[in-house]
């Protein structure tokens, strides 16, 4: 195996925290660090910066107050005051892997800043999230060649994968104003909908409501206008990872759609998880791409010996359903299918690599979504339209309740975590997000 010069003290497996709960925790141990935006629960505080370890929060603007660290570090966590992380993404990869490395350090057991750090622990169970970014730009790509397939089948039996898909990362352009972070409640979507032997279309309440299993990219710092990011740059621009869920009306998508794309059918609600999973964390977790044979090859600027030794990202994903019957009868969420972020045909180099090409100019604290991550298995499939094939075969609920899509009242649950490999990596989490559909408006 190719030998991973990205790793430092930062991901040493047998680092322990003097914060207890850290130790062996499952999404947030002293090797992953993430950065949320968060204030005390129901308090007037202003949102701030923080950094999960255990079941705690680092508050970094009072941890800039103590003035422990020097000029370049200070003015790191100075930003981290604002009520979103773009200042500190806009400021580059080596204010970020220098933060990183403090904190780890300061957070290690032994450390001598134990009690002056201790004094700006506040535990998660006492805080709420915001956004972690102002996002200016949403890009939603389409990257699972196996979602890709399987939807294509249901919307155009005869010619599921358009021939554009196997030569460059097809994406369009989202709506950032419906992007709320975890906890978000929606409404139904009203809007045209047309059954495939109708004469008109009808409007009214989707019927077909859907989630999408996604994994969420921010943009750290950005490109000037003209410019483009190279596939080997894209790591000096990419913040990191969280999870996301692409919120998606079908009925509306396949009366829309053509020509230019999905519009209403994804513009009314889209949920990202609190905590961003830095690319520096996420080291240890890289795979190797590659292109199957009978596959047409990259053309040039989405090809790089980098992307193919480590382009991928071996992310577990997994979604769960609480049904309203199963919140009012205390049973636990139930799994539909788990994936893997490993599987997908293009990378997040590439997807950067291509959006900026043509001289799009990103900017720090611009969302990209992977595209619903489905697995080569129908088991592993990261929505229902998949999963039901298109409503055809229902999902008979533990409880004895059955769903083809979503009902008023559903909450969707995703998770995400990179697995422990014995003496190699320990397990890092994402966390959580979750979202909850309510009934249409009248
Ligand atoms: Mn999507």
């Amino acid at each position: 195996m190719m030998q991973n010069t990205n790793l430092n003290s930062t991901h040493d497996l047998n680092r322990q925290s003097w914060v207890g709960s850290a130790n062996d925790h499952e999404h947030f141990p002293i090797q992953n660090l993430p950065f949320a935006v968060f204030k005390r629960k129901e308090s007037k505080e202003t949102f701030r910066v923080g950094v999960a370890i255990g079941d705690e929060i680092v508050d970094l603007v009072k941890l800039e107050r103590c003035k422990l660290f020097n000029t370049s570090i200070q003015k790191s966590l100075k930003v981290c005051a604002q009520n979103s992380l773009n200042k500190f993404m806009s400021m580059g990869v080596d204010a970020w892997s220098k933060l990183r490395l403090v904190l780890s350090d300061g957070l290690t057991k032994g450390s001598p800043l134990e009690k002056t750090i201790s004094s700006c622990l506040i535990p998660q169970s006492a805080a709420e999230y915001k956004l972690p970014a102002q996002i200016g730009d949403y890009t939603d790509f389409y990257t699972s060649i196996h979602h890709a397939t399987n939807i294509g089948k249901l919307f155009r039996p005869d010619n599921p994968l358009l021939p554009n898909y196997q030569w460059l990362p097809i994406g369009y352009h989202g709506r950032s104003s419906s992007i709320d972070v975890s906890g978000q409640t929606f409404a139904r979507p009203t809007g045209q909908t047309k059954a495939p032997d109708a004469a008109e279309p009808s409007f009214g309440p989707a019927k077909r409501l859907d989630y999408e299993l996604e994994v969420g990219i921010f943009v750290g710092k950005g490109n000037e206008i003209g410019e483009r990011i190279s596939i080997d740059d894209t790591d000096n621009h990419i913040f990191g990872l969280c999870l996301l869920n692409d919120w998606s009306a079908r009925d509306i998508q396949a009366w829309e759609y053509q020509p230019l794309g999905p519009f209403l059918s994804k513009n009314f609600a889209t949920t990202i998880s609190p905590w961003i999973v830095t690319t520096e964390a996420l080291a240890p977790y890289r795979t190797p791409w590659h292109r199957e044979e009978g596959h047409p090859q990259p053309v040039s600027y989405l090809e790089s010996d980098k992307n193919r030794a480590q382009g991928g990202f071996d992310v577990e994903l997994e979604v769960l359903i609480e049904t309203q019957q199963m919140r009012d009868n205390n049973q636990a969420p139930q799994r539909l299918s788990r994936s893997n972020f490993k599987h997908s045909y293009w990378t997040v180099a590439q997807m950067l690599a291509h959006h900026s090409v043509g001289g799009c100019n990103m900017q720090a604290g611009d969302l990209l979504g992977s595209g619903t991550q489905s697995g080569p298995d129908i088991s592993e499939a990261g929505a229902l339209i998949e999963l039901t094939s298109g409503g055809k075969n229902p999902i008979t609920l533990n409880n004895g309740e059955v769903r083809t899509f979503l009902e008023d009242g559903d909450t969707i649950i995703m998770k995400g975590w990179c697995e422990a490999v014995d003496n190699q990596r320990p397990r890092i989490g994402f966390g959580e997000v979750v979202g909850t559909l309510l009934s249409a408006r009248i």
